[in-house]
C-alpha cells in the first residue's frame, strides 16, 4: 500500500487527534481539524472545522464537549489497533449519527466555495467532532483501514494515521520513537 493511496488519510494524518484525558502534560489544544481528501479549498481556510470566526477561544462547556467526542473518536484508534474493525466502523457510524455530519458547500469570510462537513451554525464540539468522524470514515471505508494507530511508547497517549509508505509506523512522532530507543539503550547498557 504505497503512500499515493493513503493521500487523503495522509492529510488527515497530519493532525494528530489530541485525546488527553486530563489538562496535565501532553495535552495541547487541537490545532486545525483533520483535512479531508480530495481537492482542497484554494483558500487557507481549511473546509473542516466551524468558521474561523467562531472558532475563537471555546469556553469550558465547549471543550469540555469536544473532549468527550474526542474519546470517542479515539477509541476507533484502538479499536482498530485490536483489530476489531467492525467494532471501529460502528463507532464511527454512532459519531456520524450523533454530530450529524453532513456534507455541506458554504462560502464565508469571503472564503471561495468549499466543503464542510456539519451544517452552518452547527455546535461548536460538533462541528469539529463531525469532521474528524467523517476522516475516519473515510479512512476505514478504503483498504487502508489498518493504518490507524495507537502510539507504542508507554508513557504516550496519542494516536496517529500512519501515512509512512511500508505501513509500519508505531509511534506518533519521532520524539516518541527517539525516548523509547534511548530508554532500551539505557536498559542494555545496565545490562
Ligand atoms: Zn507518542
Amino acid at each position: 500500500m504505497g503512500g499515493r493511496s493513503v493521500a487523503g488519510a495522509g492529510q488527515a494524518g497530519q493532525q494528530r487527534i489530541r485525546v488527553d484525558a486530563d489538562d496535565r502534560g501532553r495535552g495541547e489544544p487541537l490545532a486545525q481539524p483533520a483535512r479531508g481528501p480530495g481537492p482542497q479549498p484554494r483558500s487557507t481556510t481549511t473546509g473542516w472545522g466551524p468558521p474561523s470566526s467562531a472558532a475563537a477561544a471555546p469556553d469550558a462547556p465547549r471543550r469540555s464537549r469536544l473532549r468527550e467526542y474526542a474519546d470517542r473518536l479515539r477509541s476507533v484508534f484502538t479499536a482498530v489497533d485490536a483489530g476489531r474493525i467492525d467494532d471501529a466502523c460502528e463507532r464511527v457510524n454512532a459519531l456520524l449519527r450523533d454530530t450529524r455530519a453532513a456534507p455541506v458547500l458554504t462560502r464565508h469570510d469571503d472564503e471561495p466555495w468549499h466543503l464542510h462537513f456539519h451544517a452552518a451554525g452547527e455546535d461548536w464540539a460538533r462541528s469539529w467532532a463531525a469532521s474528524m468522524a467523517t476522516a475516519l470514515a473515510v479512512v476505514l471505508g478504503n483498504p487502508v483501514s489498518d493504518r490507524l494507530g495507537v502510539c507504542t511508547a508507554s508513557a504516550c497517549d496519542r494516536v496517529f494515521v500512519d501515512t509512512s509508505r511500508n505501513g509500519t509506523k508505531r509511534f506518533c512522532s519521532t520524539a516518541c520513537q527517539n525516548r523509547v530507543k534511548a530508554a532500551a539503550f539505557r536498559a542494555r547498557r545496565r545490562g
